[in-house]
């Protein structure tokens, strides 16, 4: 089986892995305690948090560890000030459904899927107190131009969030370079596990905590440290980071070459180097996937959340992508142990499967 899925969840890395078994064998104090067993705890948390820091470019009181992404944006969206918000038509739903309960407003992206700041601009009110606008996005891999957003954000005097789960340990990121006052990672897109995720929060942005009943975190988020999990958060952020499009950029030249009607979404923006999302017209992407699943290939439809929905992806509907073009899109998502092997043998299944699948379809004539 080779793993093309990586935007989804990835697989825990050994040395991740190795650090989370120790921690949850041998260190089950609790952080909070005074004794021994608490401050072989609390040494953990406090290393990891250091780690995940370093990752971000910023100091460790200005992480505040989260039981994942979704609790990240969640905290950052609804846990800044009263007010109005502004988001983008294309964020996870972690960011959309959290604005829509602020009555946010979105604003547009262009054909390629990029947010233009000047529509941020206009989208400000006086009451404005945040823009929410994500790094990479999930399913196309574009990257948004943070820095602009946030020179806007701060002249306006706005708090500015970013979504950083696809971006962190896919590209460098310099929170502080970036001008973000909040930016949300999540531990299982980074070779941790699942259940454990970070929000970085500048020094002197107040958020109120949506989880209450103690005192931890510095009162930004309640409830007894993940610490096994937080320890391998902190292993995942120290991992050297290969950082190369060269697999995603061979694949696509070698399906462009091989495979007629094809559409990749985005290509003509700044990318994660891991991510591409292909259109292959007149095939269902979910036959393909099925397709590709049998012959040994993970890909998907787009964000997990939504595979096997038959609604259109948000995102690609937000960039005018027709809901007959989305529907023929699958994402193929890199990491870490891909190979060359790997997309070889993946563009070979593809020409084979989109060929046969095309032959069945009454859309491709
Ligand atoms: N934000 C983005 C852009 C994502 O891709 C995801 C995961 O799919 C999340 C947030 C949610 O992260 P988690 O699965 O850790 O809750």
């Amino acid at each position: 089986m080779r793993y093309f899925d990586h935007n989804a969840t990835t697989p825990i890395a050994p040395e991740v892995l190795e650090v989370l078994a120790r921690v949850q064998a041998d260190v089950f104090g609790n952080p909070s305690s005074i004794h021994t067993w608490g401050q072989q705890a609390r040494k953990e948390v406090e290393a990891a948090r250091a780690s995940v820091a370093r990752l971000l470019g910023c100091g460790p009181k200005e992480v505040v560890f989260t039981s994942g992404g979704t609790e990240a944006d969640n905290l950052a969206v609804l846990g800044a000030p009263e007010g109005h918000v502004v988001t983008t038509a294309i964020e996870h739903p972690a960011v959309l459904e959290a604005g829509r309960l602020r009555g946010a407003d979105t604003v547009r992206v262009d054909g390629q899927g990029r947010v233009d700041p000047d529509e941020v601009r206009r989208a400000l009110r006086p009451d404005t107190v945040l823009v929410s606008v994500m790094h990479a996005n999930n399913e196309t891999g574009v990257l948004q131009p943070l820095e602009e957003i946030a020179a806007i954000a701060r002249e306006a005097g706005v708090l500015f969030h970013s979504d950083g789960v696809q971006a962190a340990g896919r590209i460098a990121v310099d929170v502080k370079a970036l001008g973000v006052d909040l930016y949300s990672i999540s531990g299982h897109k980074l070779y941790a596990p699942k259940g454990v995720g970070a929000l970085y929060v500048r020094e002197g942005v107040k958020i109120s905590a949506r989880q209450v009943g103690g005192r931890h975190e510095r009162e930004r988020r309640a409830g007894t440290e993940n610490v096994p999990g937080i320890a391998a958060m902190g292993a995942a952020a120290a991992l050297p980071r290969p950082e190369s499009a060269a697999l995603r950029d061979w694949l696509e030249e070698a399906v462009l070459e091989r495979i007629p009607d094809v559409f990749i979404h985005g290509r003509g923006a700044a990318r994660v180097p891991n991510t591409t999302n292909m259109a292959f017209l007149g095939v269902e992407a979910e036959a393909l996937v099925i397709a590709l699943d049998l012959a040994g290939f993970a890909v998907s439809t787009g964000a997990a959340c939504s595979s096997g929905a038959t609604r259109p992806s948000h995102v690609l509907e937000a960039m005018g992508v027709p809901p007959a073009v989305s529907k023929a899109s699958i994402r193929i998502s890199l990491g870490r142990s891909n190979t060359i092997e790997d997309v070889e043998a993946l563009a070979v299944a593809l020409e084979k499967a989109v060929a046969r699948l095309r032959k069945l379809s009454p859309a491709y004539a």
